[in-house]
């Protein structure tokens, strides 16, 4: 079983399992609550809170792919967080974040470490001397997120956990953006894994959802018992949902990265692209490092834009197949504004330090054809180049 391939494991997982009717897809079970079957006799599930068949399959085929042994559905990949954070740390432990994080992170981190519930660090994780003078704080918890948000910097799991490890840190990795298909970080060494599994692993941009995963089955153990003390769980329908999106992951990982290489080769010689960002590029600091811990690139990448900023309104604006908005991960294209969307919770201080200027454009690349979404760049750029 162990063997098989993680497209065989996604698209296999729970079929003809049903023994009431053989169905062939695993039924929903949307009832809050299970009958005892005698007094005393406490089912497997009882209140959906705790526990739900729905729920329960989609932890093992998310742990399974992730090479880990427990997982905690919540839902959302900001609970995942938070249960994260607030079961394992109390006042006086310390959380080392990357500076460059999702920026929903960064305020949840932040403000918590405000209120008193634990301290945080934001530390630039590929500046070796940075990450050694955060270590010798001896954190509890090392939270990283390779390849990053916006910017796709790249930092060495593998170094991490060894250094972590060596002032008894768990490393949580929030492998969102390349998903057990390129990535996987329990194999590098890493304790636990994080995903928004709103993103690739949904896929469809219809389910918000979360999920930890663990190396350890009394980690898992210990967060199932917290996420059910403090309400964190995802729901039955969310599960059935995100387990159908599953399926086709590999899939649609493949032809996403496939469409963002058609891409790349695109913006490489357009006269109002900057720097771009992508792992792929030979001339991104973190080549080299994704080539050892990653088995593809991905297909999140971003820009910088080289016009005015009213160029750059005309060119978002004129766009047709790449939708403005938040999230990623979907199967339709998109583009964001970091500065003014996703990150903007993060204040122009922490921006201006993550790198993350208002030229800075991000692409999630959908499974639309690569042609059509090349000529739709193409008339925007156009649009832009014409209002000089
Ligand atoms: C979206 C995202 C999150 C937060 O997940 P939600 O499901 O929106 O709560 C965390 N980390 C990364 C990298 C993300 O992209």
């Amino acid at each position: 079983m162990s063997t098989r391939k993680p497209a065989t494991i996604a698209v296999r997982t729970g079929i003809e399992s049903d023994t009431q009717h053989n169905a062939v897809v695993p039924p929903i079970y949307l009832s809050t609550n299970y009958g005892f079957s005698a007094f005393g006799d406490v089912p497997k599930y009882d209140y959906t809170r705790s526990g739900n068949p729905n729920r329960g399959l989609l932890e093992k085929t998310l742990y399974q792919l992730e090479s880990g042994q427990g997982a905690v559905i919540t839902n959302c990949g900001t609970s995942a967080l938070n249960l994260l954070a607030t079961s394992l740390l109390g006042p006086n432990d310390l959380i080392i974040a990357p500076h460059d994080c999702y920026g929903g992170s960064y305020r949840l981190f932040n403000t918590r470490a405000q209120k008193g519930d634990f301290k945080v660090l934001f530390v630039d994780q590929s500046d070796p001397q940075a990450l050694s003078h955060a270590l010798a704080q001896k954190p509890k918890l090392v939270l990283v997120e390779t390849p990053s948000n916006p910017l796709v910097r790249v930092v060495d799991i593998e170094q991490i956990c060894q250094q972590a490890h060596a002032v008894d840190a768990l490393v949580a990795v929030d492998n969102t953006f390349l998903t057990p298909v390129y990535q996987k970080p329990l194999e590098l060494g890493a304790d636990i894994v994080i995903h928004s599994t709103t993103k690739f692993i949904n896929g469809h941009s219809d389910v918000i959802g979360g999920v930890v995963i663990t190396k350890t089955h009394e980690l898992a153990e210990e967060l199932a018992w917290w996420g059910n003390c403090i309400g964190a769980t995802g729901t039955p329908f969310d599960s059935y949902m995100t387990l159908r999106g599953l399926r086709t992951l590999s899939a649609r990982m493949r032809v996403h990265e496939e469409s963002a290489t058609h891409i790349l080769e695109f913006l490489k010689k357009h006269a109002l692209v900057g720097n771009i960002y992508h792992p792929s590029l030979p001339t991104h600091p973190g080549h080299q490092i994704a080539l050892k811990q990653q088995s593809g690139f991905g297909s999140m990448l971003s820009f910088e834009f080289a016009g005015s900023f009213e160029q750059l309104k005309t060119f978002v604006s004129g766009l047709q197949l790449f939708s403005l908005a938040e999230s990623l991960g979907g199967v339709e294209s998109l583009i964001c504004h970091p500065a003014s969307m996703t990150h903007r919770a993060m204040g122009e201080a922490a921006l201006a330090e993550a790198g993350v200027s208002q030229q800075l454009l991000r692409l999630s690349v959908g499974l639309e054809d690569a042609d059509d979404l090349i000529a739709d760049l193409e008339q925007a750029f156009a649009l832009a180049l014409e209002q000089n």
